[in-house]
């Protein structure tokens, strides 16, 4: 479904991408994990159109994305600090992808409604961002992503900025709305009991190279 082959990319003298290739099934949540520094981040922005590989093909669906603008990937995005729109309720935050591409109002009240749900947000929807914790702010986040039913989801260290607990709780979030929708998801994440417990494949990446790619159970002793 995404498929990357040979993809480069150097900083300068740094080198961030040394040749990735790597296919992530359709359906899957993959993982890509590895310490700071390692390259998740640029690879999974390179994906998104975010960033731009210095050679390398990546297509989406079959299709070769290079020189195809984010907005036209079909992909849903999630970074750690979201900018939800401050002014705007939760509802109107998840709507808003639909408002703009004008579909029609049933259609956005129902699928605004059912996000809602999926994402546990259902008695919040008239409160404004500052009114959310954390976790619930991510959960928007991640409803807002799917609302216009993205072929790929992309999340950046999502749960990065909360703490152990809520952590722990959004995993279990994500793996439930991953089973309900069942939309290709790639998460960058350096923690490795997060990888384990979310993802069903793992990209392990140091220093710019796919290390191993596998399941949690292929790659890991597991008590
Ligand atoms: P993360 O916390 O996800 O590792 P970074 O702090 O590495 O994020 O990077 C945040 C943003 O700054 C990214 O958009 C990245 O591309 C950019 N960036 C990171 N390092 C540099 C750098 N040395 N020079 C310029 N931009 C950088
Ligand atoms: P990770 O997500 O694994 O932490 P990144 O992909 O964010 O790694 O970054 C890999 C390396 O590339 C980091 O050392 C970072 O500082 C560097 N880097 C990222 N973006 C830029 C940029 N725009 N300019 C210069 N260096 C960058």
């Amino acid at each position: 479904m995404i498929t990357v082959t040979d993809v480069r990319k150097n900083y300068g003298d740094f080198v961030a991408l040394d040749g990735i290739n790597l296919d992530i099934p359709s359906g899957s949540l993959t993982a890509l994990l590895g310490p700071s520094g390692s390259g998740k981040s640029t690879l999974l922005r390179s994906i998104a159109g975010l960033e731009s590989p210095d050679s390398g093909i990546i297509t989406i669906s079959g299709e070769d994305v290079t020189g195809v603008p984010p907005q036209k990937r079909g992909i849903g995005f999630v970074f750690q600090h979201y900018a939800a729109f401050k002014h705007m309720t939760v509802r109107d935050n998840i709507a808003f992808g639909l408002r703009i591409r004008r579909r029609p109002k049933n259609e956005i009240n129902d699928r605004v409604d059912e996000l809602l749900r999926i994402v546990g947000l259902d008695g919040f929807q008239r409160r404004y961002p500052s009114q959310l914790s954390g976790g619930q702010r991510q959960r928007m986040a991640l409803a807002r992503a799917l609302a216009v039913d993205p072929k790929v989801l992309l999340l950046d260290e999502p749960f990065g900025a909360l703490d152990a607990k809520v952590r722990a709780d959004l995993r279990e979030w994500l793996r439930r709305l991953h089973d309900e929708v069942h939309v290709t998801t790639v998460l960058v994440t350096h923690d490795q009991e997060e990888a384990l417990d979310v993802a069903d494949r793992i990209a392990v990446m140091n220093r710019g190279n796919i290390e191993q790619v596998g399941s949690p159970d292929d790659l890991y002793e597991r008590p």
